[in-house]
């Protein structure tokens, strides 16, 4: 089994020296981070991103790689749409291949009601001109011949797209960087500078960056940083297991059913996981925002392993430090990388799965295994919104599992708010004040 390839162990690429100040300071080197700062500096801005461990070492590179409109919330579809233009975009500009094509995304049902749930959804993907439609059993079996199982019918979207995370996103940030980010990779930021109750630049460990504009795009230590401010948002994470295998036989396009996903990768392999099984480690974090979170733990109470404790290190640990000292080191310090070890069950579940699938493919050899923790928020949209509180702080954060293929445009958004820019998608979907102003959540559509 190979280790995971961006890890503590990987070199340091990004080595900026710290100026003493700048127009803008992007907290987190994931693709949401590291869009803000491009665009950002393609408005004329002078930036500076700070990444506590490795570039896109966290959830930015341990993703499935999906870069799909289908099924998203009708306030995202939008920006989900813009996103897939802006990838491709990116990819040329790149110079690198980063695996991004357009191989189309399945949604197979397991059974009617998700049926109507397609259905419901393919309303919705017309009213913005989306080309997704509902297949039947037959037409499944022309885009997925080898599969021995049977579905009913399937939701299929032919434009959407797929990428290679763990290249795509240490590419931006070359591109970023090129084009004139000051990117620091081993740099925490351990708190905000605030002067007469307005943001005023970061401490990190390596000293003060003076800024006016902060944006914090720290994926799931973002509640931790926040909390110490006063600013609270109701973020939590599950562990979810991926695998890379390889296959007997070459095989048709990426999928999900009730139960495996599947993705043909860019290197010939495969990048399989559960379709929505995940861990759920219970942190004093969990406990608080008990009552926000039933609705949605109602909903996928069946596909959640409840673990009692949250690790040591981790964002919501029992025994995690929630105050500390600007001048001393911080708990972003203490875990640089978060690796959380794969669910060994899930990873035996995936291969048995897949092999009663696909018998013809055999048993898939597994060379990679690996976790990652996903920030969700309980109604499966993100924040991204100024924080009223303290003026020149911009949050982008809780992306709840979809932020990889839609990062490039939430990147290009925020970078719009801190300009000052009209956004061109309304954003009251995404507010920080959704869960303090008495409005009642309304879930996504979790498809
Ligand atoms: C297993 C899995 C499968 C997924 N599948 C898909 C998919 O197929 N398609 C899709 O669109 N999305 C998918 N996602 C979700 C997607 O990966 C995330 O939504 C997205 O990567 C979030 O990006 P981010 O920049 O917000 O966070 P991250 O990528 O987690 O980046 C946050 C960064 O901030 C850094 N940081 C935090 N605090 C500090 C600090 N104080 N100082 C400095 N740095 C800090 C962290 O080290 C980290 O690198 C999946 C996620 C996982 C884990």
């Amino acid at each position: 089994m190979h280790p995971f390839p961006l890890s503590l162990a990987s070199p340091v690429e990004h080595a900026a020296a710290l100026p003493g100040s700048a127009d803008l300071v992007v907290i987190g080197g994931g693709v949401i981070g590291i869009a803000t700062a491009l665009f950002a500096r393609r408005n004329g801005m002078h930036v500076v991103l700070v990444e506590k461990g490795r570039i896109a070492a966290e959830q930015s590179s341990r993703n499935w790689g999906w870069v799909r409109a289908q099924g998203r919330d009708p306030a995202e579809l939008p920006i989900a749409m813009e996103a897939r233009g802006l990838w491709r975009e990116l990819a040329a500009q790149s110079g690198e291949d980063i695996g991004l094509a357009e191989t189309g995304v399945l949604y197979l049902a397991g059974n009617d009601r998700d049926m109507e749930n397609y259905q419901a959804w393919t309303r919705i993907a017309a009213a913005h001109g989306l080309d997704t439609r509902l297949l039947s059993g037959a037409e499944i079996a022309s885009i997925q011949p080898t599969a021995t199982r049977r579905w009913p019918g399937a939701l299929w979207t032919p434009s959407d797209m797929r990428a290679e995370p763990w290249i795509a996103v240490p590419a931006l940030a070359r591109l970023a960087a090129r084009q004139g980010v000051t990117i620091r990779e081993q740099c925490a930021a351990r708190g905000l500078d605030i002067e007469t109750g307005r943001v005023a630049g970061v401490v990190t460990e390596a000293g003060r960056v003076r800024a006016p504009a902060v944006v914090l795009a720290g994926g799931a230590w973002s509640s931790l940083f926040l909390r110490r401010h006063g600013v609270s948002i109701p973020q939590l994470s599950v562990r979810s297991t991926v695998v890379r295998a390889e296959a007997a036989a070459p095989f048709p396009g990426q999928a999900v059913d009730d139960a495996l996903a599947w993705r043909p990768r860019a290197d010939g392999g495969l990048t399989l996981a559960l379709g929505s099984a995940h861990d759920f480690f219970i942190g004093p974090e969990a406990f608080r925002q008990f009552l926000t979170w039933l609705p949605l733990a109602r909903s996928t109470f069946a596909n959640t392993r409840f673990r009692l404790a949250s690790p040591a290190g981790w964002p919501d640990a029992w025994t995690q430090r929630r105050q500390w000292n600007d001048d001393g080191p911080s708990p972003f310090e203490t875990m640089r990388v978060l690796d959380p070890a794969p669910n060994p069950a899930f990873v035996e579940r995936i291969a048995r799965l897949f092999a009663e699938r696909f018998p013809a493919a055999g048993t898939p050899a597994i060379t990679h295994a690996w976790a990652g923790l996903i920030d969700s928020m309980p109604d499966v949209v993100p924040v991204v919104d100024a924080v009223e509180t303290l003026p020149g702080l911009v949050v982008a954060t809780g992306m709840s599992g979809h932020g990889f293929g839609i990062g490039p445009a939430f990147g290009r958004i925020v970078a719009d708010l801190v300009a000052g820019r009209s956004p061109g998608h309304d954003l009251t979907r995404f507010r920080l004040s959704r869960f303090s102003d008495g409005s009642r959540l309304e879930l996504g559509p979790a498809l």
